[in-house]
């Protein structure tokens, strides 16, 4: 029965109910982590051919360069065509770098701040003040990245078919502050959402004060399906175009939960006047990237199926723990309409709003029983989520039992602080 209809008998009874299992979670002695996106050993073990490839003698690339030796700015070109086809970007406006994608964030940000984009009057950093619209709940290390710049981050609502349109165009169309946006379109961290063609349509062709606006499209989970509704890569870059605005789109993502989170490729995709202007900076940072690396990707991964085929085997792996989370609250909170959450399908997390004013007391709790969970408020800039409620679950890397247990405590808290705030 709803929460909400209970009378302070009931409530009272709940209550109780929910500290003698607590008590008795705490007596179990757990240590359970559900708090980080991370592939788990067995996802990292599918790609267990990249420790011995490209193998004694093979280090040329099709083109015959040495791939031991400096050069080649712009990243091997069999591995850009294979992402060119899964990230819909043409190979000539991909390149293929390091193994992360939030460096290339990063670097991308600095530069900015430094010199500005072509058509900014001045840098960034030389504007009074810079701010970025931020999708929420969103990915934490975005936040964190802009905090440490000092830009300014304002937050507009994330919806299951991408951001909020009214909030983000009213803004955009009239605070020349607003430099930037971050989205992350495809199954979004930590909502699931996918921003539809519409969406993007509209993004690319609203009007913009600020004439060096740019869109940070972080596509990390390009190809992270969890169910056969594939979500297929939108031409972002020729919406963009049609929109009226060929450069203000920069796309961003990796194999870092395609391979090796710690040993992967980082791809960074836009128009033709932004590769250039990202490569006249980048050639001042590196000689060339990791080549050999990129050529043991490829021999991996072989052409684009290839890469679809090992995703269908992460897929395997991780959609029975994201079944797990929804039958866990589906069954312990589904009763008590005491929570929402995401049922994603695709990422690699699950986004649950429990009672306002009890997302960081439920935190609290679970970590009283040895369940490490994300701070509240980490989806939010500056780590305030203003209502209290989101938590974020990263059921990745935690067996399916181990899951299992995580979801069962978490269940158990967000009933206790429910019944706690409605008796207080
Ligand atoms: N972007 C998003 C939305 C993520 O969730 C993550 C990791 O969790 C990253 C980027 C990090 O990407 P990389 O490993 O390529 O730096």
């Amino acid at each position: 029965m709803s929460i909400d209809t209970l009378d302070r008998e009931s409530l009272g009874s709940l209550l109780s109910t929910q500290r003698a299992a607590y008590e008795d979670l705490r007596s179990r002695g757990l240590a359970l982590d559900i708090t980080r996106g991370k592939p788990s050993p067995a996802q990292l073990d599918l790609s267990h051919e990249l420790l011995s490839l490209p193998g004694d003698g093979d280090y040329r690339s099709a083109d015959g360069t040495d791939t031991r030796n400096y050069g080649g700015l712009e990243g091997l070109v069999e591995l850009r065509e294979i992402f060119s086809e899964l990230l819909g970007v043409p190979v000539a406006q991909l390149l293929a770098q390091g193994n992360s994608s939030l460096t290339l964030m990063h670097d991308t940000l600095v530069w900015a701040l430094l010199h500005g984009f072509p058509e900014s009057s001045r840098p960034w950093a030389a504007e009074e003040t810079v701010r970025f619209l931020c999708p929420v709940p969103g990915y934490d290390r975005h936040f964190t990245l802009l905090e440490s710049f000092g830009i300014e981050m304002i937050p507009v609502d994330m919806r299951e078919d991408g951001p909020d349109l009214d909030q983000v165009a009213g803004l955009v169309a009239t605070d020349p502050t607003i430099k930037g946006m971050w989205l992350v379109p495809t199954y979004a961290n930590p909502t699931g959402g996918v921003t539809s063609p519409e969406v993007a349509a509209r993004l690319m062709a609203m009007p913009a004060a600020a004439p060096d606006f740019r869109l940070f499209w972080d596509n990390a989970y390009a190809v992270h399906h969890l169910s056969d509704e594939e979500s297929a890569a939108s031409d972002v870059l020729s919406v963009a175009a049609a929109g009226g605005h060929p450069d203000r789109v920069l796309i961003f993502a990796s194999t870092s939960k395609i391979t090796y989170a710690g040993a992967g490729v980082a791809f960074f995709g836009s128009s033709p006047a932004n590769v250039a202007w990202f490569k006249s900076h980048l050639k001042f940072a590196s000689i060339g990237p990791d080549k050999v690396n990129q050529l043991r990707h490829v021999r991996l991964f072989r052409d684009a199926d290839g890469v679809r085929a090992l995703m269908r085997r992460h897929r395997d792996l991780l959609a029975p723990k994201f079944d797990v989370v929804d039958e866990v609250l589906r069954d312990r909170l589904g009763p008590h309409d005491v929570a929402t959450w995401t049922r994603p399908t695709g990422g690699y997390f699950v986004s649950l709003d429990v009672v306002d004013g009890t997302a960081a007391r439920v935190v609290e709790l679970a970590k009283g029983v040895g369940v490490a969970l994300t701070p509240a408020g980490a989806s939010f800039p500056y780590g305030k989520d203003p209502r209290d409620r989101n938590i974020r679950i990263a059921p990745s890397f935690p067996s399916v039992d181990d899951v299992r247990a995580a979801m069962e405590v978490l269940a158990t808290c967000v009933l206790l602080a429910a019944a706690e705030k409605a008796l207080a």
